[in-house]
């Protein structure tokens, strides 16, 4: 990312050649960030497999670099599922874990002996018709629901334990055997902490004994998602943001936000003055434990005194699945804008436009927090900046920041929520680059309203760089 932002010119002729915006990929960091997994549960003597979350990203880039690799994928649904079959992804490195799973896409998967997560009865009791009707045997897994204890919060994906259990118990044993036999206990839990993971590893574990116990020949656990990345190096200023932000929240301040949004944080007033409420929301994007470090804390965590996860799965020769997303593209793709126009509103407050729409750097977080880059590839003739060296009569002029709004044709279109400060002036085919929205940013909300095309989404492959297959699948 760095060098691209470094070479004026091809971030220029990327704009130019593929529209705005463009979303730029280059997977070689890929294989750093699962590494740091595997390695970190090698520490510990647990045989860790890595399913990249295909949801996470949308390039068909990501399928083959995972191939190469290596590495598994984790498909959410029947065009994700035919994908990486027609990419060559062997069957045994494909889960399919998707909420929903239709008739065909069931039969797609237990034809092809994809393994299938499993999430609720109904749902095994369809699969067990198609592989029945279909005389094939293809591998299950069971997700799990975990019990809300130690902080774990309820979900309403997966079974708990004992309605897997009963239901088992139900069943013909060789129906199940035949047709659907269990080689796997599966949970995703939402959020980021360790312990949490530890505590699902325990209620997975206690699961996968209870079916060794009637006879399944379980081999793994698959701990799903959610490891974390960090975005920004320094703590520090993540630190400051959040103070700066509760303050202009508690003085009902636009110095920092849009209007004041307080990103999830509202103020209320009480007789003895205003306070701050809400919670903030949005992404963690400074984290201190990443990926393999993440893991080991996990790992090394107990499930019960004096035996930690670690060991439990070595005891029991359980090998670790996990299906991250947003960690393993860390690196691994920017998003470049152009600027189009820059002007007040009517209260006098400057916005520069660029030829992109928020959904196109936007994920469930209330904002992005990662500091845009401004590649200065624009006219430096005619209207120019507050840079003040060339002294133009067409200067424009923003003293207080603006804000980058985009293409919809809504009042509150904003790209960023935040202020943002441009001390040598932004020019219009100037491109603002956005960087590190691999993970989901680029793609988990994009829509095309107003017809305007989706963006374009390039890789780097030698010195160029190749439009992805997606963009015509
Ligand atoms: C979204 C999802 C993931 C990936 O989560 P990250 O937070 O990107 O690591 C993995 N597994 C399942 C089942 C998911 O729904």
């Amino acid at each position: 990312m760095s060098d691209l932002l470094t070479d004026r010119e091809t971030c220029a002729s990327l704009v130019t050649e593929f529209g705005s915006p463009v979303n730029v990929h280059n997977f070689s960091s890929l294989q750093r960030n699962a590494r740091d997994m595997v390695d970190a549960a090698a520490r510990h003597s647990v045989d860790l497999r890595v399913f990249v979350a295909r949801k996470a990203n949308k390039t068909v880039g990501l399928v083959d670099a995972v191939r190469d690799l290596g590495h598994g994928i984790d498909v959410g649904s029947h065009r994700e599922l035919t994908q990486v079959l027609e990419r060559g992804m062997p069957a045994e490195r494909i889960i399919l874990t998707a909420a929903v799973k239709t008739r065909e896409l069931l039969h797609h998967a237990l034809t092809h002996r994809v393994p299938v997560a499993l999430d609720n009865l109904d749902e095994t009791t369809l699969a067990l018709q198609v592989s029945g009707d279909a005389g094939v045997s293809s591998p299950a897994v069971l997700r799990l629901a975990p019990e809300v204890l130690d902080g774990l919060t309820p979900t309403r994906f997966g079974e708990r334990s004992s309605i897997w259990l009963r239901f088992l118990d139900s069943q013909q044993a060789t129906d199940i055997e035949q047709r659907l036999p269990v080689v796997g206990v599966h949970f995703h839990l939402h959020g980021y902490a360790p312990q949490h993971r530890t505590t699902a590893l325990g209620q997975a574990i206690d699961l996968v004994d209870q079916l060794r116990a009637r006879g399944h020949q379980v081999e793994f656990i698959d701990m799903g998602g959610g490891v974390p990345m960090s975005y920004i190096d320094d703590a520090a200023a993540w630190s400051r943001f959040g103070q700066a932000l509760h303050q202009a929240v508690l003085r009902s301040d636009d110095a920092l936000t849009w209007r004041g949004d307080g990103l999830g944080l509202y103020c209320e007033d009480h007789d003895d003055g205003p306070r701050v409420t809400g919670q903030r929301d949005t992404y963690p994007y400074h984290q201190e434990l990443v990926r393999g470090e993440w893991l080991e804390s996990v790992l090394t965590g107990e499930i019960a005194p004096g035996v930690t996860a670690a060991q439990a799965l070595r005891q029991r020769g359980l090998a670790l699945h996990c299906e991250p997303g947003r960690s393993m593209l860390d690196g691994c793709g920017l998003t470049l804008a152009r600027v189009a126009f820059r002007k007040h509103t009517s209260d006098d407050v400057a916005v520069v436009g660029l030829e992109m729409n928020r959904t196109q750097c936007r994920s469930t977080s209330a904002d992005f927090l990662v500091d845009p880059i401004l590649v200065r590839t624009g006219e430096t003739g005619g209207a120019e900046s507050v840079d003040g060296s060339h002294g133009s009569t067409d200067s424009w002029s923003a003293p207080d920041g603006a804000f980058l709004v985009g293409a919809y044709c809504i009042e509150a279109e904003l790209i960023l929520k935040r202020r943002l400060h441009f001390p040598r002036g932004v020019n219009v085919g100037d491109v603002i680059a956005l960087p590190n929205t691999a993970g989901y940013l680029m793609h988990i909300l994009e829509s095309a309203s107003h017809q305007i095309p989706l963006a374009t989404n390039v890789v780097a492959s030698g010195a160029g760089f190749i439009q992805d297959a997606i963009d015509t699948w």
